[in-house]
């Protein structure tokens, strides 16, 4: 079901050698090109096979990119291309290979293929890693588990509030102890990634408002009653289902709470690391996006009689904004590595002093990415002129969902704030 009017392309403004040329088939071939010498063998052939599913997807489904991409989920998940973060071996799962670098490349074939479904399927990857570490082999989250790495369902989570952002350790949604042991959620949440659309859930809320020590964590099927979703429009992102959620006497079971008041916000903050480096993810894969476009189309468009690439003031500009990518790159590539290696060492959970440190990497690398993403996307929506501001390409996606990717997952002032602490640390330790 197409959800905005008028298809991808439907007015051609790029002529039909480059809009060839710029297929998804291509722009993936010049990304394997540059990241051939770099990744090790099973990330680059994991690469590869998933953009191979992408590029047939794309063909066998004609896809335009205005298409309503949820409808897409349950087939991409049958790949194994939802969350490639853990192993899932109890959920009688083996996809290969898991870890942080593999969902890195998880995400580049993803975003390469369709930008807001990549960011969209990130909101479920949101529910399934503190599933993960709190499933405590009970039946529902198991299933509810499966369910979204299958991507048979799709998963929110919620933590801000309409009057708390930023402030989100400050919640004003309750939760109160029933005598059987179920909790009743009172409250509203905004800006839920998926919100509308999601089947599962994660809820934060506290025993006692602005409380952040009686903060507990839920798993909520979105069928209960007490459950109401409104979609917020974020017109950079048309094609995203945003959040407002109210919750009246919401009744939780259980089986279903992941972490008791008192618990949830050390649960809270035990899965920002994983938020932020996805995110940092995303944002890699946005900037190489972009300048393949752009190098594609540069080198082909001619004006005044030559390639606009040879112009210095289009290759250079262009030259800059590809090697800031391949450092960033490069940068997240031995973090991630580095990730993976102390999680097959000490199993699935980091060293908690190795994830503390981790924090301030994350903030560095989040805060640093996303402002990457908007000058790399925007300059090279610049540099390809009107054939990068109209609807021929997926420029205009890449362009909306990089003007946002400062404020998710904590924004800019929040990691700035973050890592001054850390900086304070540090000279205490002098
Ligand atoms: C597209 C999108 C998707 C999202 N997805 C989710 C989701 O899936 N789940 C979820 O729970 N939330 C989600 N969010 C919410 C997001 O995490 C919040 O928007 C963010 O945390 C900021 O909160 P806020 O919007 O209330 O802004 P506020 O907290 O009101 O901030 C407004 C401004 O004040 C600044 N500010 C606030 N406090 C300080 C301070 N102490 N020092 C300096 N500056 C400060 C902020 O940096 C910002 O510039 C999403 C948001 C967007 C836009």
């Amino acid at each position: 079901m197409d959800i905005l009017v008028g298809k991808k392309g439907e007015v051609q403004c790029i002529n039909d050698e480059i809009l060839d040329k710029l297929s998804l088939k291509n722009r993936n071939k010049f990304l394997i090109n540059n990241l051939i010498s770099i990744l090790k063998p099973e990330h680059f052939n994991f690469l590869k096979q998933a953009q191979k599913f992408y590029e047939r997807f794309e063909k066998k489904n004609n896809i335009t990119h205005k298409e309503d991409y949820y409808d897409w989920i349950p087939e991409i998940g049958k790949e194994g291309l939802v969350s490639r973060v853990n192993k899932f071996d109890e959920l009688g799962l083996n996809f290969k290979p898991f870890g942080i670098t593999a969902e890195f490349m998880r995400i580049l074939a993803t975003d390469f293929f369709d930008p807001q479904l990549a960011m969209g399927m990130g909101a479920s990857v949101l529910v399934i890693n503190p599933l993960m570490l709190h499933h405590e082999g009970i039946d529902i989250r198991l299933r509810a588990l499966k369910e979204l790495v299958m991507g048979e369902k799709v998963g929110c989570c919620c933590i801000t509030e309409p009057e708390r952002g930023s402030d989100a350790v400050h919640m004003l949604t309750t939760c109160n102890e029933q005598t059987d042991g179920s909790f009743l959620i009172n409250g509203q949440k905004i800006y839920q990634t998926n919100g509308p659309k999601a089947h599962w859930a994660i809820i934060y809320a506290c025993t006692e408002e602005n409380n952040g020590n009686t903060m507990g964590q839920f798993l909520v099927d979105t069928s209960w009653e007490g459950w109401n979703a409104e979609r917020v429009i974020i017109p950079w992102t048309p094609r995203m289902f945003i959040g407002k959620e109210t919750f009246t006497n919401l009744k939780v079971p259980n089986e279903c709470i992941l972490g008791p008041p008192g618990q949830g916000r050390e649960h809270l903050f035990e899965g920002l690391n994983l938020e932020r480096l996805g995110i940092v993810a995303l944002n890699i894969a946005e900037a190489w996006n972009a300048i393949t476009h752009a190098i594609i189309y540069c080198n082909m468009r001619k004006q005044f009689d030559l390639e606009i690439l040879k112009y210095q003031g289009v290759g250079f500009p262009l030259a800059d904004l590809w090697a800031q990518t391949m450092n960033l790159t490069l940068a997240f590539l031995h973090i991630s590595e580095l990730i993976d290696q102390k999680m097959e060492q000490f199993g699935r959970t980091l060293p908690k002093q190795f994830n503390l440190a981790l924090v301030a990497n994350a903030s560095q690398l989040k805060s640093q990415s996303a402002k990457l993403s908007e000058r790399v996307c925007y300059e090279c929506v610049n540099l390809m002129g009107g054939a990068g501001a109209c609807d021929n390409t997926l420029m205009q996606d890449l362009l909306g969902i990089s003007r946002i990717q400062e404020m998710g997952g904590g924004t800019r002032q929040i990691q700035q704030y973050i890592m001054s602490l850390a900086l304070r640390q540090l000279f205490k330790m002098i």
